[in-house]
């Protein structure tokens, strides 16, 4: 099985109420062995909901209570990314999920870069939330941006 980013199926879970569709992951679902999913609706926040960024470092930083996650309003909304990226664990570890495929620069499924805590779309290094904790639980995660025919066919094989 494959724990998929919600949005990357076309399931308007972004924070401003749209997707972020990408019709491969979407024709992958007909394999029976995707499963959507959206840490930060796990983690209680509404949809809509305001943008929000890591502040003073990366994803494996928020868990280790290093960095916090802040919305455009200024609340802390560190507690519901980390609620979040528990429950994905979860779902990965109830199906034996082998792989993520999560959308790239979102504090909590950015795979490989997010944005600075700043509003002002400053990308850094590092991966989000719940990207990390994955990781953290040897799942590997990759990121849309870096999804090839090749590896999008070894994961469903796998
Ligand atoms: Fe998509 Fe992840 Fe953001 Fe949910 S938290 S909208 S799945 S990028």
């Amino acid at each position: 099985m494959i724990l998929v980013s919600a949005c990357l199926l076309g399931i308007r879970a972004k924070y401003d109420g749209g997707d972020n569709t990408v019709n491969k992951l979407v024709n992958l679902c007909a394999t029976g062995k995707v499963i959507p999913v959206c840490p930060e609706q796990l983690g209680g926040l509404t949809t809509p909901r305001p943008a929000a960024e890591i502040k003073g470092g990366s994803g494996a930083d928020v868990l280790k209570g290093m960095a916090r996650v802040y919305n455009k309003e200024g609340v802390d909304v560190t507690e519901s990314f980390i609620i979040g990226a528990q429950e994905i664990l979860k779902i990965c570890r109830l199906y034996s999920v082998k792989a993520a495929i999560l959308k790239e620069r979102s504090p909590s499924c950015g795979c490989n870069m997010i944005y600075d805590g700043t509003f002002q779309s400053v990308r850094l290094p590092g991966q989000g939330v719940a990207a990390a904790l994955l990781a953290a639980n040897a799942i590997p995660v990759y990121s849309e941006e870096e999804l090839t025919d090749e590896l999008l066919a070894h994961l469903v094989k796998g």
